[in-house]
C-alpha cells in the first residue's frame, strides 16, 4: 500500500487514492491543491462507508448496541487524536473545521472591544475575522521572505495583548513560523496563545509538544480525513476557562425548568449531533499517516518544497511570493505571473487542458496577497501522494499554458 523512497517518489502509493486514477484531457490527473483540501485514501473512504452500512446510529445517547458501538468508535478516535498530537484525550474537542474552532475560542473568551489581539499579516481569514469583530486586532507585518517581523512582534507584546493568534504555516507562502520562540515570548507577556495549525499539522506534529499554546486548531480534511471534522485542542486549564458558546443536546448533564449543569470538558463544547462518520474516517486517516511515519511525512514535505522552489527558480515567467530557498517552508508555493492579469484563466487552462489542479485567487488571505502580490496568486500545494515528477510535469504544463495564452 505504501511506497518508501527518499528519491522524490510519492510517499504514499497514489494507487490508494482513487481520484488519482482519473484522467483529464487524456492525461493523468496531477493534484496540487492539497492546501485547500487533501485527497482521501481508500481506508478512509471505507471507514466512512462502513459506519453508514453497518451502524449509522447516534452517539452518546442510546443504550442500544449500535449506539454504544458508534460511541466507542467515536471516543477511540479522540484517544487516537490525542496520541497523534501528544495531548490528553480530554483536551481534544471535535469540531467541524479550523474556522469553527477559532470562532469558538474567540467568542468563548468574551473579549472586550478594547482588548488587544495580536495576529499576523499572513493569517487566513479564519484566524483574522473572529478576532477583528470582537477586539482591537493588530496584524504584525510579514517580511518579503514570508517571515514575521520579529522586532515588531516584540514591540507589540510590550503593549500587553490579551491574545496572540499565531499562524503555524501560511497557506500562501508555505513559510513555517518559529513557533517555539513566538509562543514563549507571548506567554512571557501574559497572553493567551492560539495557534492556527491547519497547514502545519498535516506535515508536522511537534507544535503540541512545543512551548505550550493554550489552544491549537486544525482540520481533518487537510490531512486525508473527511470534510466535516476538525479539532480544537486546548490545555485543560484553558478549556475550563473558555465559555461554551453553543449549548444544546450533548453539552449538559441535566436540565430542569429553572436551570442546567454543563458537562465537563471536552463534551460541553460538542453540541448537537456531530459528523460521526467524519470522525470515524478521521481515525482511519490518522492510522494511515501513522503508518507512513511522522519523520517520513516531514521529510517528504521538504523534498517537495525544494522541488517547487527549484522549478520556480528556473523560470523568469514566475515570481515566488515569500520563501527564501534556504528557509523553513512547506510544499506550498504561490506565484505571480508577470504579464498575466487573469490567473484564474491560467488555473483553468492547467486543469482543463493538462489535468493539473491548482488554485488561483487570494487564498482567503487577502491582506497578505494584497501586500506581497497584486491581489492574486497561482498556488501549487503538495502532499504525501505527490512526487517530484508531479511538480516537474506541472511546471512543464505551466510553460505551455503561458506560451499559449
Ligand atoms: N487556516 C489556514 C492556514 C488555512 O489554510 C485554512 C484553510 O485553507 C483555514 C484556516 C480554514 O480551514 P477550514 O476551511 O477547514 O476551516
Amino acid at each position: 500500500m505504501l511506497t518508501r523512497t527518499g528519491s522524490g517518489a510519492a510517499l504514499a502509493s497514489p494507487a490508494s487514492f482513487d481520484v488519482l486514477a482519473r484522467t483529464v484531457a487524456g492525461r493523468r490527473l496531477i493534484y496540487l491543491d492539497s492546501a485547500a483540501t487533501t485527497l482521501r485514501p481508500r481506508p478512509v473512504v471505507d471507514a466512512v462507508c462502513r459506519y453508514y452500512t453497518t451502524n449509522g446510529a447516534n452517539i452518546h445517547r442510546g443504550k442500544h448496541l449500535l449506539s454504544e458501538e458508534a460511541s466507542d468508535q467515536y471516543e477511540r478516535v479522540r484517544i487516537q487524536t490525542a496520541e497523534f498530537v501528544g495531548a490528553r484525550s480530554e483536551e481534544i474537542v471535535f469540531v467541524r473545521n479550523t474556522t469553527e474552532a477559532l470562532n469558538m475560542v474567540a467568542a468563548g473568551l468574551d473579549l472586550n472591544a478594547d482588548d488587544l489581539v495580536l495576529g499576523s499579516l499572513d493569517a487566513h481569514h479564519s484566524n483574522l475575522l473572529p478576532w477583528r469583530v470582537r477586539s482591537r486586532l493588530r496584524l504584525i507585518p510579514v517580511r518579503p521572505d514570508g517571515g514575521l517581523d520579529l522586532a515588531e512582534f516584540e514591540r507589540a507584546l510590550a503593549e500587553g495583548p490579551r491574545v496572540v493568534a499565531l499562524t503555524a504555516c501560511s497557506n500562501v507562502t508555505g513559510v513555517y513560523s518559529p513557533l517555539d520562540g513566538l509562543i514563549r515570548l507571548a506567554k512571557q507577556a501574559g497572553a493567551i496563545v492560539v495557534v492556527d495549525a491547519a497547514q502545519s499539522l498535516p506535515h508536522r506534529r511537534e507544535i503540541f509538544r512545543a512551548a505550550g499554546a493554550d489552544f491549537v486548531a486544525f482540520s481533518g480534511h487537510k490531512m486525508c480525513g473527511p470534510t466535516g471534522v476538525g479539532v480544537l485542542c486546548g490545555r485543560m486549564s484553558a478549556l475550563e476557562r473558555l465559555r461554551p458558546v453553543m449549548l444544546g443536546g450533548g453539552t449538559v448533564d441535566w436540565v430542569d425548568t429553572q436551570g442546567h449543569r454543563i458537562r465537563k470538558v471536552p463534551h460541553r463544547f460538542e453540541y448537537g449531533t456531530p459528523d460521526i462518520a467524519a470522525v470515524i474516517g478521521f481515525g482511519a486517516a490518522l492510522s494511515y499517516l501513522d503508518e507512513l511515519g511522522e519523520r517520513e511525512i516531514r521529510e517528504h514535505d521538504t523534498v517537495l518544497a525544494n522541488a517547487l522552489l527549484a522549478e520556480c527558480a528556473r523560470r523568469d515567467t514566475v515570481r515566488v511570493i515569500g520563501p527564501a530557498p534556504d528557509g523553513d517552508h512547506a510544499g506550498v508555493v504561490s506565484m505571480e505571473l508577470p504579464g498575466f492579469a487573469r490567473l484564474d484563466e491560467v488555473a483553468r487552462a492547467l486543469s482543463d487542458s493538462f489535468g493539473v489542479m491548482c488554485r488561483s485567487g487570494h487564498m482567503c488571505a487577502q491582506p497578505l496577497v494584497d501586500g506581497l502580490a497584486g491581489g492574486q496568486v497561482l498556488r501549487m500545494s503538495t502532499y504525501i501522494y505527490n512526487s517530484v515528477t508531479d511538480v516537474e510535469e506541472a511546471f512543464h504544463c505551466l510553460d505551455k499554458v503561458l506560451e499559449a495564452l
